[in-house]
C-alpha cells in the first residue's frame, strides 16, 4: 500500500521494509540501536532483522509496561547510548507499542539535544494511533504523558504482519482508538468497524485509521485546536486509567479505558453538543459488543474526578471535554462540570 505524506516523515504501510532498507543506507549513520521489549525482542524484531540487509547494530531493552513508561526507564535508555557510544549521527528504532515509541521518541528526542529515530509500531493501538502524529512522553506521579515532546520521527514504518503475536485483549485495545477515528471524524468507517472483527482486522481498515490520525494532524501538529478532537473519550478515560493503574492488580490497557471514557462522554454529548440520543445508543451497542463491563465503584467517582482536575486539556481548572454532534462529527473545548462528569460515569455503569 502507498506510503502517507505525514507533516515533516512518511508513514510507510505494509511495504516488507523496502523504505527502511533503503532509509539506513541513504541514512549514513554512525550507530543504529534497537529500541525493544522482552515481547517485542522475541517476537517483533526476528521479523524485522530477517527483511533489513543491516549487520551491526546495538540493541537496548526495556520491560514492558505502562508502569515502566517513566524517567527510571529513560535514564536506562540515555545510559546505554552513552556506554556505547551514541553520537548525533546515531538513529534509534522504537519497536514497540506505544509505551516504547512515546517513551522511545522522547529519550531520543532529548538525548544530545535529539537525535533521529524512527517508530516501527507493533501494537495495533501504535499503528493506528501512538505512532503517528509525532507526540512522545513519559508518566510521572501517576500522571499520564506529563513529560513530553512533540517531536517528528524521521518516519513510521507500519506492517501489519506484527500483529499476527499479538494477544487478543491488546488487538480489541487497539480496535477502541479505530472506533474513536470513526466516530470523530467519518460516518462511513464507523459503520464498516461495526462490523469488523477486532480479532482479523482488514489492513485496509487500519490505513483507513492512520490516514484520519494523520489528517488531523496535518492540520494542527501541535494540538492549539482541532486535534483536540482526538481526546474524545480520553478526559474520562485517561482518569480511569490513571485509578485503575494506582488500586488495581489488573488494571485496564490504554484502549479499554478509552473505550470506557467514549461511552461516558458519548452521554455527555447528548446534553451538552446535541448528539441523538439514537446515536448514543448505538454507540454503547457496538462497545458492548466488544468491551466487558469493568466495575467501578461510586465512591470512587470523586478520586477519578480528581485525577481528571490534572488533565493537560483543560484551562482556568476547568474541566475540558472533546464531545461528540453525531457520529463522525467531534467539536472540542467544551467545559464540564463535576456533576456532569459523575453523571456521565454512572451511565456508564447502567448502560
Ligand atoms: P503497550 O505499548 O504497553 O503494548 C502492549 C503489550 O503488547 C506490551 O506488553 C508489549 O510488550 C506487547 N507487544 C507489543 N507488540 C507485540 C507483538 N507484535 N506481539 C506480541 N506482543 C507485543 O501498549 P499500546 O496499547 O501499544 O500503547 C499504549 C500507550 O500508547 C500508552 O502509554 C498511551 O499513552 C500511548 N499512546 C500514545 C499516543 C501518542 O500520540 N503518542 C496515542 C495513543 C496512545
Amino acid at each position: 500500500m502507498e506510503t502517507i505524506e505525514s507533516i515533516s516523515c512518511p508513514i510507510v504501510f505494509n511495504d516488507g521494509f523496502a523504505a527502511l532498507n533503503r532509509f539506513l543506507q541513504d541514512g549514513n549513520y554512525s550507530k543504529v540501536f534497537f529500541l525493544v521489549d522482552e515481547h517485542t525482542g522475541k517476537h517483533s524484531l526476528p521479523l524485522l532483522i530477517d527483511q533489513l540487509q543491516i549487520t551491526e547494530y546495538d540493541l537496548i531493552e526495556v520491560t514492558s509496561g505502562e508502569e515502566n513508561k517513566n524517567i527510571d526507564f529513560c535514564i536506562g535508555i540515555w545510559r546505554t547510548l552513552i556506554d556505547f557510544d551514541a553520537d548525533r549521527k546515531s538513529l534509534l528504532i522504537n519497536v514497540g507499542g506505544g509505551v516504547l515509541t512515546d517513551m522511545g521518541g522522547f529519550a531520543a528526542s532529548t538525548f544530545k539535544r535529539g537525535i533521529d529515530f524512527v517508530q516501527v509500531p507493533t501494537t495495533l493501538l501504535s499503528q493506528v494511533d501512538a505512532s503517528v502524529g509525532g507526540k512522545t512522553g513519559i508518566d510521572m506521579d501517576h500522571l499520564k504523558n506529563i513529560i513530553g515532546t512533540f517531536a517528528q520521527p524521521k518516519a513510521v514504518f507500519i506492517n501489519t504482519n506484527f500483529l499476527k503475536t499479538l494477544p487478543q485483549r491488546q488487538l480489541l485495545s487497539g480496535f477502541a482508538e479505530m472506533l474513536k477515528h470513526g466516530l470523530i471524524a467519518d460516518r462511513t468507517y464507523f459503520n464498516l468497524l461495526k462490523e469488523a472483527s477486532p480479532e482479523a482486522i482488514d489492513p485496509v481498515l487500519i490505513h483507513r485509521s492512520v490516514e484520519i490520525k494523520n489528517n488531523i494532524v496535518l492540520q494542527d501538529p501541535e494540538e492549539k485546536g482541532l486535534r483536540k478532537i482526538l481526546n474524545f473519550g480520553h478526559t474520562i478515560g485517561h482518569a480511569v486509567e490513571t485509578f485503575s493503574l494506582k488500586n488495581n492488580k489488573n488494571a485496564l490497557l490504554h484502549g479499554e479505558a478509552i473505550a470506557i471514557g467514549m461511552i461516558c462522554e458519548a452521554f455527555l454529548s447528548v446534553e451538552k453538543t446535541g448528539l441523538p440520543p439514537a446515536e448514543l445508543e448505538e454507540i454503547v451497542k457496538t462497545f458492548n459488543r466488544s468491551y466487558e463491563k469493568y466495575t467501578i465503584k461510586e465512591a470512587s467517582f470523586p478520586a477519578i474526578i480528581e485525577l481528571m482536575k490534572g488533565d493537560k486539556k483543560n484551562a482556568s481548572g476547568k474541566i475540558n471535554c472533546s464531545l461528540l454532534t453525531q457520529i463522525g462529527q467531534c467539536t472540542i473545548d467544551n467545559f464540564c462540570t463535576e456533576d456532569e462528569l459523575c453523571a456521565g460515569l454512572l451511565f456508564y455503569l447502567n448502560c
